[in-house]
């Protein structure tokens, strides 16, 4: 069976012309299949019967997903769900809300999806990495992840503002099925999110980068650098392999070249592992000159025994890039206390469902 909720709006149409039917019955699928929330194929009342008959015979589907667990944060800005496919695949994905930060009168709300179940890079100090590799995920699971946030959101009047690839595992290692899920929740057609509003995170898969580079989408790339040398990325990103930190800041160059976008590099800052005032003079050294910008990200609590660095440590880490003349932030923590935030997300649930 194949997945409406894959195909491509330009795959659509031909695909509506081949069952012999008018092409503009295409929009009107992709209409109701973005903006009603159909369930299944009987719910979509906007195509003559006839149509909906042709597709079931040609083998199509729509797979929709079922919440089996969500987590709100104390605050209500975090919302952590478990969704579970129709082939029984269990993944985590969550919705981060900013009330300050106002859309035309809307919170911004952005969701994190995951891209693999698992992860195959193995950071040491987070939880999926710990998990292993399982699979990974197929473009229409990826867009599930937004729709389903999306329907919720509806229900408040509310709408996602902004996606970012920064859930269970490595968006680069499973490349065209990212590709296919960015292209449909950006085409007007389909989602119709803003290119710009998308950020793709990755731990520095150097040929995925490149590749990206010459697609023609306009979305952000964020590396997770972690560390200034080698010797120490090896410790906390084991499968950092052939790709040096010199390597990747030659990459992130080539991607601002190519594309007029500044690449932003995540930090993970740890207790005594990556936060000293010596490996902070060393990144502003290794970044200072090519507009990087910094997202020092304090560690979340996860089961590795690696601990957060005090606040004033982090300022302190922040103010050393800062006299070096590399923008840097730190980021806004979301949803900790839901196990929620970069890093934790791990699909403990399953034992306690299964
Ligand atoms: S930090 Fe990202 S790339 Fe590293 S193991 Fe976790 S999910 Fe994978």
């Amino acid at each position: 069976m194949i997945d409406l909720y894959r195909v491509l709006p330009e795959e659509m149409d031909d695909l509506v012309v081949k069952l012999g039917h008018p092409r503009y019955r295409s929009g009107q699928l992709l209409r109701a299949l973005y903006h009603e929330s159909p369930r299944k194929m009987s719910d979509l009342h906007q195509i003559p019967a006839s149509l909906r008959d042709a597709l079931v015979t040609a083998g199509y589907t729509i797979g929709s997903e079922d919440e089996v667990h969500r987590v709100v944060s104390k605050d209500g800005h975090t919302t952590k769900l478990l969704l579970k496919f129709y082939d029984k695949t269990l993944i985590e994905t969550v919705l981060m809300q900013y009330s300050k930060s106002q859309d035309r009168g809307h919170p911004r709300s952005t969701v994190c999806v995951s891209t693999q179940v698992g992860c195959p890079m193995g950071c040491v100090f987070c939880a999926t990495g710990q998990m292993g590799f399982e699979k990974n995920l197929q473009a229409e699971k990826i867009v599930s992840q937004v729709l389903h946030f999306a329907r919720i959101l509806h229900q408040r009047g509310e709408h996602v503002t902004n996606l970012v690839f920064m859930g269970m595992g490595e968006p680069l290692a499973n490349y065209d099925e990212m590709i296919r899920a960015v292209r449909l929740l950006t085409h007007p057609r389909a989602f119709g999110l803003g290119q710009r509003s998308i950020t793709i995170s990755t731990v520095g898969i150097i040929p995925g980068i490149d590749r990206l580079a010459n697609e023609d989408l306009q979305v952000k790339l964020a590396i997770s650098l972690h560390a200034p040398n080698d010797e120490l990325r090896k410790k906390l990103v084991p499968t950092a392999g052939p790709h040096s930190v010199g390597d990747l800041i030659m990459a992130a160059k080539r991607y601002f070249k190519k594309t007029g976008r500044r690449v932003t590099f995540e930090y993970a800052l740890i207790d005594d592992i990556n936060d000293s005032t010596k490996v902070a003079s060393e990144l502003a050294r290794v970044l200072k000159g090519n507009g990087a910008h910094v997202n020092l990200i304090p560690m979340n609590p996860t089961a590795g025994g690696f601990q957060r660095p005090a606040r004033k440590k982090v300022l302190a880490f922040q103010q050393i890039l800062r006299n070096g003349d590399v923008n840097c932030t730190v980021r806004v923590e979301k949803g900790v206390e839901i196990s929620a935030a970069c890093g934790q997300l791990r699909t403990d649930m399953i034992e306690k469902i299964n």
